[in-house]
């Protein structure tokens, strides 16, 4: 557990660092036709419609939830289909920064989707399959896109694959604490989700300001 910590503040480190250096260089102006930006806008393109997905699949976990009197857990899945949601929103309007046009998948999907079929899988079993989500995403796929994306100097896309990578590494925490104290009811607002980046709050940590993008927690949305 302490190494988990070290490695979430060392992420949380990196991230401020970063941030206020692309806050200091700037916001890129939006051109056309940047080849370098080819990868980049392949990711965005791929994880918007998965992140959208995700949403519709936390919202069907949460359903499950409820009918198992889990509330903890349909409070964490409400929270992370909202968060899921600014992402795939927040990965659309850094494509077209870059000049790229979001193109919805084959099957219709589109980041207004919020309907996902009932899951057919236990409480538990919903856990531990977002747990092993979330962890891979914030672990291996995001960090490996940010680092491509501060390569081909898309630094909007950067900001905005930080703020996924970090809230996606507090939801796997979240989910681990459902998972290991099953028996903490939630009866009212148990986690907060701001609007403009995704990021997520327990109700025990409810920052004045969103450390990632500077929100003010007035604006918070409540679940
Ligand atoms: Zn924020």
């Amino acid at each position: 557990m302490n190494i988990v910590r070290i490695v979430l503040v060392a992420l949380m480190v990196f991230m401020v660092g970063l941030l206020a250096v692309l806050a200091l260089t700037g916001v890129n102006v939006v051109r056309q036709d940047e080849p370098q930006w080819a990868e980049t806008l392949e990711h965005l393109q791929q994880n918007a419609v998965d992140k959208s997905r995700q949403s519709a699949t936390y919202l069907s976990y949460a359903r499950c939830a409820a009918q198992e009197h889990r509330s903890d857990a349909e409070h964490l899945f409400r929270a992370m289909s909202a968060a899921e949601c600014i992402h795939a929103k927040n990965m659309q309007r850094a494509l077209e920064r870059l000049g790229g046009r979001f193109c919805r998948s084959d099957n219709g999907t589109d980041l207004e989707m919020v309907h996902g079929a009932d899951s057919v899988f236990s409480t538990r079993e919903n856990l531990l399959r977002s747990l092993r989500r979330e962890d891979t995403l914030s672990l291996k796929v995001y960090p490996a896109a940010i680092d491509r994306a501060v390569a081909e100097d898309a630094r909007y896309a950067a900001r905005v694959l930080l703020w996924i990578a970090g809230t996606d590494m507090k939801h796997a925490r979240m989910i681990q604490f459902c998972l290991d104290s099953p028996d903490v009811s939630c009866d009212s607002v148990c986690y907060w989700v701001c609007p403009t980046c995704g990021n997520t709050f327990t109700l025990r940590i409810r920052e004045r300001y969103c450390p990632f993008c500077m929100t003010h927690s007035v604006r918070f949305l409540s679940f």
